[in-house]
């Protein structure tokens, strides 16, 4: 029971009995003064004793707080009910104040009974019990003696009597209550060990619960990165594939490569990725490098410094990516001063033979931690695609250039030539067809033997060569010994000063085959469109006609259609 419930009880039992203690001593004195009894001793001794009572209970009943005097509260359940029923002794009370008097005495020792229950002092009930009954009865006995009126006799037996039961009914209830509440508290506490163990078990298990859900997330996150990363691998593949198709329906290598470095850059988002290839790798004549940058100065180191970067990583003889720079950190003096954070080098090869180089870069951080697998696959993807192309090209090539030497053949110029014709007559462009047969040539096979003859048609071949390069036109063997010189946008003169210089050339160069030296001279024709033939399907019938004149009128000179009497050299 809570202190202030205790308090609060002992507030109310002051009041009580103040009142009882007051109206016992008006009572005294309300008996005497009508004049019901003559003792004087009477009124004294009770109405002291209550105000002593009073005054006791005001002190008893005063509690510091907390502290509840146990003590005193025994000592007043004995001292009052003795100190009534010695008073009985000494004076004989009128019927009605004796029944006031064991009344009071009653009601101490029932408020102590109450007092007991409240203070879970159970132990005293019978001791405080038997101090009212045998205090009751001796003043009764007392009383009697003195010739009390059997009425009050009467009622102080009955007001005994509900004593009695009341203390029995207070005896069995408690005795009831606290036995019911004993096993209603022993369940409880049973209940509550059962619940304490449910409780730890329940503990236990969301402990595990919270650590299962800790692992699950964590799970989780890994799951989602996971995934992450599968969406991405899949978007690379699928570029992957959207990139090979592209391969497998273009043979040009230069488009392709252009493509794959476009697919590295928008998938990886890298700053800038160059592509250098070696030449005569798709018979290129020329190295071929592609930059796509975001970076200017990135670009311009990249052009300065890849073909040393392709160098080195042919003398390292391994394919394996080469890391230049990580995370700052360059590990060679490539590409320094750029603001680069990541450089990774891609060795392009083919049979284990380094062909090329792809040089990625960005400036993120830990650009590179997924690996290089993409990077790897674009290349070799690429690899694949150049091989094809180049065997494409090579039949192609083959199928368009003369075996002997490598320049255009009759079937490509059966081909090529119609439309040309056509695009410079829609164009009204000029174009010139310069005829050129070698002199004499049977005698060179007739004195050297063929082998040697072949070398002398390469070494004419080659010059007709280099002139339509450096001029920018065609040349074309068109028979044994019969070439084409084909320029366009060029009049007579211009083409005069080149074939001028080109018969020089020719018949000052000197072929050596085995111990032979070997001096040819050649014969020429040149026919123009529209300068010296209108109709542009008879410039080439014109040329040869013109080679004709110059070859019946005395050979190692060059004719203009149109002006035969007219000789070049
Ligand atoms: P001309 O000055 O009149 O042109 O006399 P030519 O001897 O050069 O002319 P001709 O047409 O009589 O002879 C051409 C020779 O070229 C005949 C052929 O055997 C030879 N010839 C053609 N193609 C080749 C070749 O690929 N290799 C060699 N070695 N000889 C060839
Ligand atoms: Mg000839
Ligand atoms: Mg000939």
């Amino acid at each position: 029971m809570s202190e202030e419930y205790k308090l609060s009880y002992f507030k109310s039992f002051k009041m009580f009995n103040r009142a009882a203690y007051a109206l016992m001593i008006v009572f005294a004195l309300l008996v005497r003064g009508s004049e019901i009894t003559k003792s004087n001793f009477f009124m004294f001794y009770y109405s002291i004793l209550f105000i002593v009572m009073i005054g006791l209970d005001e002190y008893i009943f005063k509690p510091k707080r907390n502290k509840f005097p146990y003590l005193f509260l025994g000592i007043r359940v004995y001292l009052y009910p003795i100190l009534l029923a010695i008073g009985t002794i000494f004076c004989v009370l009128p019927g009605v104040y004796l029944v006031g008097v064991i009344s009071v005495m009653l009601y101490i020792t029932c408020q102590d009974l109450i007092f007991t229950d409240v203070f879970n002092t159970f132990g005293n009930y019978t001791k405080r019990g038997v101090i009212g009954l045998v205090c009751g009865s001796m003043m009764l006995y007392v009383q009697y003696r003195e010739e009390i009126l059997g009425v009050w006799i009467l009622v102080s037996v009955f007001a005994l009597a509900v004593f009695i039961s009341m203390l029995m009914f207070v005896y069995y209830f408690h005795y009831m209550t606290v036995a019911h509440l004993d096993d209603r508290y022993t369940k409880l506490y049973f209940k509550n060990a059962d619940m304490i163990t449910e409780n730890k078990k329940l503990l236990r298990f969301q402990e595990r619960v919270e650590k299962v859900n800790s692992e699950i997330n964590y799970q989780k996150i890994n799951l989602t990165k996971a995934n992450d990363d599968l969406a991405k691998i899949n978007e690379e593949t699928r570029s992957l594939i959207e990139v090979m198709k592209y391969f497998s329906a273009s043979f040009n290598v230069e488009n392709n490569a252009h493509v794959m470095l476009k697919n590295v850059v928008d998938i990886k988002q890298t700053g800038a990725v160059a592509l250098y290839l070696d030449k005569d790798v798709y018979m290129n004549e020329e190295p071929y490098l592609e930059i796509i940058s975001d970076n200017a100065v990135a670009e311009t180191l990249l052009k300065q410094d890849i073909e040393n970067i392709y160098e080195a990583i042919k003398r390292r003889k391994s394919v394996n990516p080469l890391v230049l720079c990580d995370n700052y950190d360059f590990k060679y003096p490539y590409l320094t001063g750029g603001n680069l954070c990541n450089v990774v080098v891609f060795p392009a090869y083919e049979n284990e033979n380094v062909y090329g180089v792809m040089v990625v870069t960005s400036s993120k951080y830990d650009f590179f931690e997924n690996g290089y697998a993409f990077y790897e696959s674009s290349i070799m993807d690429f690899t694949s695609a150049l091989i094809s192309d180049r065997l494409y090209l090579q039949t192609e090539d083959m199928a368009k250039k003369d075996g002997l030497t490598k320049i255009y053949n009759r079937i490509y110029f059966n081909q090529f030539y119609p439309a040309l014709k056509d695009e410079v007559e829609q164009s009204g462009d000029v174009f010139t067809v310069c005829m050129l047969d070698i002199d004499h040539f049977k005698r060179v096979n007739d004195t050297y033997g063929h082998l040697a003859g072949d070398e002398v048609i390469k070494a004419v071949a080659k010059v007709d060569n280099d002139f339509a390069k450096k001029y920018n036109g065609t040349a074309v063997r068109y028979g044994g010994e019969e070439f084409l010189l084909i320029l366009r946008g060029k009049g007579v003169e211009e083409t005069l000063k080149i074939l001028q210089e080109m018969h020089e050339i020719i018949k000052s160069n000197v072929i050596e085959f085995e111990d032979y030296k070997i001096q040819v001279n050649s014969s020429m024709g040149i026919a123009c469109y529209p300068e010296t033939c209108s109709d542009i399907h008879d410039v080439l019938d014109r040329s040869d006609k013109a080679m004709y004149y110059s070859k019946e009128h005395g050979r190692g000179r060059i004719t203009i259609d149109g002006r035969e009497g007219e000789e070049y050299t």
